[in-house]
């Protein structure tokens, strides 16, 4: 919707105006859920000359086009445009692949999520693409590693189960003086809490199947472009044939709208489940940069806005049986993967096996958490319930 003053909407009202043109669909609040694939053109002459608002289903539609017009307003300015993905993964081998090309080489946190390194090690190492891990706390020393050839420097933050924090600024700084663009997983933060572009970020991706979705019932995802990348973007989208079936964005467009309010319970139930975590006599660490102890807690500070609902615990030492005591006694955490859903998770994981520029040694069992949108007390009470099964277990 057109803003008549000059001022710039804040990005609860973005959240709220974007991609929505109410006049066009006979003044209902909302985009038609379009399922299509054929566009009928009035005249032949139209036809040959592929003169048409739309051209075919998979290369846009009035419910794609508000989803990705709803979260470039949210971006900002610096936003030239967003390309939707039928899931986070699918969004994140999309980028990699408009921005590399064979005899690119690429460099990626090391705490990246798990399965974008799966992709980093075999479909681009198929393609003669080579990928270098570095240890996420790296700041502007990421120049030390970059290559003639360095395209991409990939950043998440933070970093996915054992949330390093990330010098995004400083990385940017050197990678685009050498040339390199910058990639980020934005997930955890979401534009809401992390303005990607601001801090110097190219392309910045998201798994909507977390916060944006917000339901636990959609994948999806997106990839936010700036200026210098969006054309290419949108030409790979195109010839990669990638497209999200419309019931599936109109799900994600519905839980953008309230994506704030949702975050804000997220951010502060979930700090208040961390402090509470923090004192407890079985609780060695709680890895949330929100945290005045966490070691990222300064760079957070500087450059985030606000938190989510995610964050790992390192428990003191104990035996396997114990932990799993804990998880099996908890009713209101479910136990599975994704997040950013209404309800609460919890997972047991372990980072060791699968990092190489960086040691993952917790010193202890390690549980990631995703707080949702339950009441606080009635979580406390189950965790305090977990916590005497694991102490019977042990
Ligand atoms: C879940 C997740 C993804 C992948 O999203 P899917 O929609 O599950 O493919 C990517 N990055 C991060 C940080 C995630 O947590």
């Amino acid at each position: 919707m057109a803003n008549k003053s000059t001022r710039p909407q804040k990005p609860d009202t973005r959240l709220v105006t974007g991609g929505r043109d109410p006049q066009s669909f006979h003044g209902f609040v909302n985009p038609p859920v379009v399922h299509a694939s054929t566009v009928l053109y009035p005249t032949a002459a139209d036809q040959v000359a592929h003169r048409a608002r739309y051209q075919y289903g998979r290369r846009g539609t009035p419910t794609s086009e508000a989803m990705e017009n709803a979260l470039k307003l949210l971006e900002g300015d610096q936003c030239a445009g967003v390309a939707l993905l039928p899931s986070g993964a699918g969004a994140i081998s999309t980028a990699l692949l408009t921005t590399l090309s064979a005899g690119d080489h690429l460099l990626v946190t090391d705490s990246v999520y798990r399965p974008t390194r799966n992709f980093c090690d075999t479909i681009l190492k198929r393609m003669k693409i080579e990928t270098t891990y570095y240890d996420p706390l790296i700041g502007k020393d990421i120049g030390k590693l970059m290559k003639a050839n360095t395209k991409v420097v990939f950043v998440e933050a933070p970093g996915s189960q054992s949330f390093e924090m990330q010098d995004i600024p400083a990385i940017a700084d050197v990678a685009h003086s050498k040339n390199a663009l910058v990639l980020m997983d934005n997930t955890w933060a979401t534009p809401l809490f992390f303005d990607a572009f601001a801090k110097g970020v190219d392309m910045s991706i998201q798994a909507g199947t977390k916060y944006i979705g917000g339901h636990s019932d959609i994948m999806f995802g997106t990839i936010s472009a700036n200026a210098a990348t969006y054309p290419r973007l949108n030409e790979t989208r195109n010839t990669l044939g990638l497209c999200v079936g419309p019931d599936d964005i109109n799900l994600a467009l519905r839980g953008l709208r309230t994506m704030s309010v949702r975050l804000k319970r997220h951010e502060e139930s979930a700090l208040a489940v961390a402090r509470w975590l923090e004192k407890r006599p079985e609780v060695a660490r709680v890895l949330h940069p929100a945290l005045p102890n966490d070691l990222g807690f300064a760079i957070w500070k500087r450059d985030f806005t606000g938190s989510s609902g995610l964050f790992s615990v390192v428990f003191k030492p104990t035996s396997e049986k114990s932990v799993f005591a804990f998880m099996d006694e908890l009713e209101l955490f479910g136990m599975g993967f994704s997040w950013g859903g209404f309800e609460s998770l919890v997972i047991a994981f372990d980072c060791s096996e699968y990092r190489t520029a960086t040691k993952w040694n917790p010193g202890g069992p390690t549980l990631r958490f995703h707080i949702g949108l339950e009441d606080v007390d009635d979580l406390l009470a189950d965790l305090e319930r977990g916590f005497a099964a694991m102490k019977k277990a042990a």
